[in-house]
């Protein structure tokens, strides 16, 4: 199947990406961004969206950076994947998020496929929002009003829903500093690789004084969009990083995850399973990195 009929805009700046996205807003027209295409095109070929204009964002040069800014590094959004991937300072500076980007497709989805497409689709089953979640990431959109800066906390809504306007585009991904000595992991279970994970974890925690401290907890591919566990972290903070201690997290986070998704891939209760077990081997695994 072919793509419905569309008019198609590829501007040179952000700028005048928004002011076609306004121009649009205002005379009635669906129209959406385009990025790496790596979601959006498939949707388009099945219909499944069936946008009357397409903004392609992919010759703005302008958001395609990834650098430090003091402690924290800046993302363009239209970056690929496969820059991130092959960004030293990432792997250096940010392992988590380098080890989520790993595990994103394949080589040639991640060529294609932006940083910033990744949160603004807001998938499920995407790694980086719940990467987002334990890391406190900020994302920046450029509107018709300009520039704000969204926490992810508020920034993923529910599926594939995300608070950017219909007008704005998200134009950063900012990571804060990573503390020295934080331990991390991500974990997921897909059924071959490049597939999109039926659950997944991310993790961070600290040690201090011979305890677990700061932990940090998020699930993806279990519910509408990436969700930190509260109680399985606050059942390990304080607590001494020992197997019996993690298997008790563990086991909270896979009673406390709300409402697994069930699909045609796994039922809600293979998905609260592997949360628990996930979970178990994350936490093992990011005591293991904590110095
Ligand atoms: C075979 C295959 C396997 C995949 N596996 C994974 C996986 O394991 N994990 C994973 O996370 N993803 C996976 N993906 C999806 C991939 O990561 C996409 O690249 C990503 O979801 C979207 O990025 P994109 O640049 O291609 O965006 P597009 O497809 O161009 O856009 C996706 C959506 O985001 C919006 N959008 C994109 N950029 C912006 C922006 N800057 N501002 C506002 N709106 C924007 C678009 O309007 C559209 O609604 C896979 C894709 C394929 C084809």
């Amino acid at each position: 199947m072919k793509a419905a009929a569309f008019d198609y805009h590829a501007p040179p700046t952000v700028e005048s990406a928004v002011a076609l996205l306004e121009r649009f807003e205002r005379e009635g027209l669906d129209a959406k961004v385009l990025a790496g295409g790596q979601s959006l095109m498939p949707m388009l070929n099945m219909r499944i969206a069936r946008p009357q204009v397409l903004v392609d964002i992919g010759r703005i040069a302008a958001l395609d950076y990834i650098r430090a800014e003091g402690d924290a590094i800046v993302i363009g959004a239209m970056t690929s994947k496969r820059a991130a991937e092959d960004s030293a300072l990432l792997k250096d500076r940010q392992p988590l998020f380098h080890a989520a980007t790993l595990l994103i497709g394949h080589r040639q989805v991640r060529n294609r496929g932006s940083v910033g497409g990744s949160f603004a689709h807001a998938d499920p089953a995407a790694e980086y929002p719940a990467v987002a979640q334990v890391l406190d990431i900020q994302l920046k959109a450029q509107g018709p009003n300009g520039v704000r800066t969204i926490a992810a906390g508020e920034f993923f809504v529910t599926f594939m829903t995300t608070a950017l306007e219909s007008t704005e585009v998200l134009t950063e991904v900012r990571i804060p500093a990573f503390r020295p000595g934080t331990g991390w992991a991500i974990q997921e279970f897909a059924k071959r690789h490049g597939d999109l994970a039926i659950a997944g974890v991310a993790t961070t925690l600290r040690k201090a004084k011979g305890v677990c401290d700061d932990v940090r907890i998020a699930t993806f591919g279990v519910n509408a969009t990436a969700v930190r566990l509260p109680q399985a972290e606050a059942a390990l903070n304080g607590k001494a990083p020992t197997a019996e201690n993690f298997a008790r997290a563990a086991a909270l986070a896979g009673e406390s995850v709300a409402e697994p998704i069930s699909d045609v891939h796994a039922s809600a209760d293979y998905r609260r399973q592997l949360v628990k077990v996930l979970v178990g081997r994350c936490l093992a695994e990011a005591a293991g990195r904590a110095g």
